[in-house]
């Protein structure tokens, strides 16, 4: 059978639903019908909402606290990620020595804080997300890209993580690919979780403290009323005073946020549990986490089931910036997934993929999340977290709780949490910028990472497009 044709065959059975999600989901929680009012009004059902709802009563168990979801709990990024639950603040540790280079150490010190206090989190309440200690490993597929991660060793070790660089003889036989080239293995900054566990985890420990989560609710407006605000519901409102917003991709209440942001989907293949023989043909006893280290990089990883979630490379901006349900697909970039799979791993050949689908992140120039008040700090919002927000949505979470609160804390001393990325350039603008970027990533990996004009500029403007 020509290749082509058995790349489609492997997709002819994927079901177009996030794996995490296809398994039955906890009850949904009511939708808000009528006035409620709270101390706070989380806006977002999603990591960052659910971790700014359950840290709000952890820090004062008498403040009530009411959270709205458009739609499903987790039912957006957050039941929808590759679960790499990583330790970064900045979109990785390059991106952070290059924008923050005298804040880095602490801000790799308050990343693994944060994510040993996750891992803390989920023991305290019995959250069963599936949590495995693997690490990661960035895989060099070019001979261009061995530098580039090579020389994130000693970084990595002066900040504190666990790390060894592995040449292509000890990566092969950690992991049987015969595209391996050498990689980097960070021990300690990245642990894998189950998405969706973990969002219906900090759901039910939300609720247990006694957070009033209403689903199938989307915000349509803020106004304000009195000392504090109004979250006008399409049956109600809830009444508060203070309001956290936690809607990452999706269209901010505040308009300023748009100009920030992007929207870019990042597709995912899993496929079928593997039998033991494919299994043992691809070694990988260490269950770590894997990136190959081109501009455009697939992420992988295995599932509890023994299956392979497939994801990345491709990342689309859709003309307009509109986040909707039929983007959730798209048959090109599942073909170019199917392909690559095959290639790292041909002795998968007969593997076949059980599901595929896609989701929205919230992409800003500096690949990092940022945050922002309004109406007199009544309102805090986070966003721009672009692909890396697992882990780093719970400090997303930390700082909103700390502006709204107006409290001064090790966070909001840090640059990077008081300033903010260069915006988009307005439509049609924006289309033309993003395409033009996205054509140049692309030639830059086919052309041993050299970069054109324009991606050089934007590297002088310390402007970029990632995922
Ligand atoms: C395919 C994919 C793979 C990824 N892989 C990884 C990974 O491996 N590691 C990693 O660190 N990050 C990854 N990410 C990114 C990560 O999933 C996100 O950064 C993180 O989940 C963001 O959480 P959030 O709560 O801010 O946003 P979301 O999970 O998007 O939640 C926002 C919620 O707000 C709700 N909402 C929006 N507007 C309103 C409104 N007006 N009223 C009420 N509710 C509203 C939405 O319905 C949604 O549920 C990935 C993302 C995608 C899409």
């Amino acid at each position: 059978m020509p290749i082509a044709d058995r790349h489609l065959r492997s997709l002819a059975d994927a079901e177009p639903v996030p794996f995490w999600l296809d398994t039955p989901a906890p009850e949904a929680g009511p939708t808000l019908a009528g006035t409620v009012e709270a101390d706070l009004v989380v806006v977002g059902g999603g990591y960052t909402g659910l971790w700014t709802a359950l840290m709000a009563k952890e820090r004062d168990p008498s403040r009530s606290v009411v959270l709205l979801e458009a739609h499903r709990i987790g039912s957006a990024a957050s039941g929808r990620n590759g679960g790499f639950c990583s330790s970064s603040l900045t979109h990785g540790i390059a991106n952070g020595l290059s924008r923050w280079p005298d804040e880095i150490a602490e801000l790799e010190r308050q990343g693994l804080a944060n994510l040993e206090e996750i891992v803390a989190t989920l023991s305290r309440y019995g959250i069963d997300a599936d949590l495995e200690r693997t690490g990661e490993i960035n895989v060099a597929t070019a001979p261009w890209h061995l530098g580039n991660e090579s020389q994130m060793l000693d970084p990595l070790r002066r900040f504190g993580h666990d790390a060894e660089w592995l040449d292509a003889d000890a990566l092969q036989g950690l992991v049987h690919s015969p595209t391996y080239l050498g990689g980097l293995w960070n021990k300690t900054g990245t642990v894998l979780v189950n998405p969706a566990k973990l969002a219906w985890g900090l759901a039910e420990a939300a609720r247990r403290l006694g957070v009033q989560i209403y689903e199938d609710t989307p915000a349509v407006r803020l106004e304000k009323d009195g000392a504090g605000m109004r979250v006008r519901v399409e049956f109600g409102s809830a009444r508060a005073g203070a309001v956290a917003l936690a809607t990452n991709a999706f269209p901010s209440l505040l308009r300023r946020v748009k100009h920030f942001i992007v929207p870019v989907w990042d597709y995912v293949l899993m496929t079928e549990p593997l039998s033991a023989a494919q299994r043992a043909s691809i070694g990988w006893e260490g269950r770590q986490g894997l990136a190959d280290a081109a501009n455009q990089f697939h992420y992988y990883r295995l599932s509890a089931d023994n299956r392979i979630l497939w994801g990345g490379y491709d990342a689309i901006y859709y003309a307009g910036g509109r986040v909707a349900a039929e983007q959730e697909h798209r048959a090109g970039t599942y073909m170019t997934l199917a392909k690559n799979f095959f290639h790292t791993f041909p002795q998968l050949e007969d593997v076949g993929f059980s599901h595929r689908w896609g989701g929205a992140i919230d992409t800003c120039s500096r690949f990092s999340p940022f945050w922002g008040t309004a109406y007199d700090r009544r309102v805090a919002y986070v966003v721009g977290y672009t692909g890396l927000g697992v882990a780093a949505t719970r400090f997303g979470a930390n700082v909103m709780l700390d502006l709204l609160g107006n409290q001064r804390t090790q966070r909001t001393a840090l640059k990077m949490v008081s300033s903010k990325p260069l915006p988009f350039p307005p439509e049609p603008v924006r289309t033309g910028v993003v395409q033009l970027t996205r054509r140049s990533i692309a030639a830059a990996d086919a052309n041993d990472g050299r970069r054109n004009l324009w991606l050089q500029t934007l590297d002088r403007l310390g402007l970029g497009f990632d995922s």
